[in-house]
């Protein structure tokens, strides 16, 4: 691990303050995924910002009936929040899918947001990796690539963003609150998250030089139908191959609304609007999620160890919609 320098901030303009003009330098917050990194030399900030003592802890309700989470709230006390159980449980099904209990009690969700790949490339610093080192060349296309993008990837990277969080907020069309030199603005979530293209050393549209202090909810919570499914592995403490977060609104056996958004499987959570309107005026049963299915993966392309992440990808997301949607799954 190399050496760098360390200090805390106290407010949220300090913070700010202390990244600009400094591009070595980095925010830490619980400090579950970069300090990985730094010992995994992958990451190499010459100086940390902690700011995991600003108040952006809390959880709260917004004017429009949805509910604010602090980013420095933590993903356990988030999912264990009585509001976010009741009003959203797809998002506290799908956080306590993701890492073990002791992670989830350190980990922040501004912090789970900018958590990067865990593709190997980029963890081994001895191996060519475009978002490691731009240029160096994608050690993962013509290595091993079982756990790799099927959707939206390059030629330039074929890394998955990790997060399970992530694609909950997807589905549910979340907002990411930053806050920078130039004031705070909101980010869709949609546009949060970047695909690789020729940049794949830049995950998100979030500046340099910008915090995230919140993530809004709207009040549409879909708590009626909707789940997230996670296939993986091991039945705890691994990443997923592919997620669903599946979420309709049901009028006597007729789909008024949809959302579908899958994670291991693109370099940002996967959301398909098209699949999602294919499913409104449709009978909510298996036939029309099989039909959204298969359009969610039509472009999808497999490579050497991962082309069979594509019949799982369609199988997760009928057995999902059916789970969210109370019916038999086929
Ligand atoms: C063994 C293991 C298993 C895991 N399994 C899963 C899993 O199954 N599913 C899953 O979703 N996750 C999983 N994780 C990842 C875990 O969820 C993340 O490490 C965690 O969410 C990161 O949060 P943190 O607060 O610790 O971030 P940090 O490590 O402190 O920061 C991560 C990055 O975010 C930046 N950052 C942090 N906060 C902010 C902010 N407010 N504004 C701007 N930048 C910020 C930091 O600069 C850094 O680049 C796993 C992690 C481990 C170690």
């Amino acid at each position: 691990m190399r050496a760098f320098t360390y200090s805390r901030a106290d407010t949220v303009e300090d913070a700010v303050r202390a990244l600009a003009g400094n591009p070595d330098a980095r925010f830490v917050a619980g400090g579950t995924n970069l300090l990985d990194l730094m010992k995994a030399d992958a990451m190499r900030p010459a100086h940390l910002v902690d700011i995991s003592r600003l108040p952006l802890d809390r959880i709260e309700e917004t004017e429009d009936g949805g509910l604010r989470l602090g980013a420095l709230a933590r993903n356990a006390d988030t999912a264990w929040d009585e509001r976010v159980r009741s009003r959203y449980p797809m998002l506290s099904k799908a956080i306590l899918a993701g890492a073990s209990a002791q992670l989830r009690n350190m980990a922040t969700n501004g912090g789970n947001l900018l958590q990067r790949t865990r593709c190997y490339y980029f963890y081994d610093s001895g191996t060519p990796c475009n978002k490691r080192e731009p240029g160096s060349g994608c050690g993962a296309l013509t290595g091993v690539n079982r756990i790799h993008a099927i959707l939206g990837a390059s030629e330039h990277c074929i890394a998955v963003h990790p997060s399970d969080l992530c694609v909950a907020l997807a589905a549910l069309e979340a907002t990411v609150r930053v806050t920078g030199p130039r004031g705070e603005r909101t980010i869709p979530f949609a546009e949060f998250h970047r695909l690789p293209g020729d940049t794949p050393h830049i995950d998100t549209t979030l500046g340099a030089d910008e915090i995230v202090t919140a993530i809004d909810l709207p009040a549409r919570g879909f708590a009626e139908h909707s789940t997230y499914l996670k296939v993986r592995d091991r039945a705890s403490y691994a990443f997923a191959l592919v997620s669903v977060a599946a979420a309709l609104e049901i009028e006597g056996g007729t789909i008024r609304a949809a959302r579908l958004a899958l994670g291991g499987v693109a370099h940002k959570p996967w959301r398909d609007t098209e699949a999602e309107a294919m499913l409104v005026g449709k009978p909510a049963e298996a036939a029309s999620f099989a039909a959204a299915a298969q359009a969610v993966l039509r472009g999808a392309k497999g490579h050497a160890h991962n082309a069979f992440k594509i019949p799982l990808a369609e199988r997760a997301i009928v057995r999902a919609l059916s789970e969210a949607a109370g019916v038999q799954t086929p």
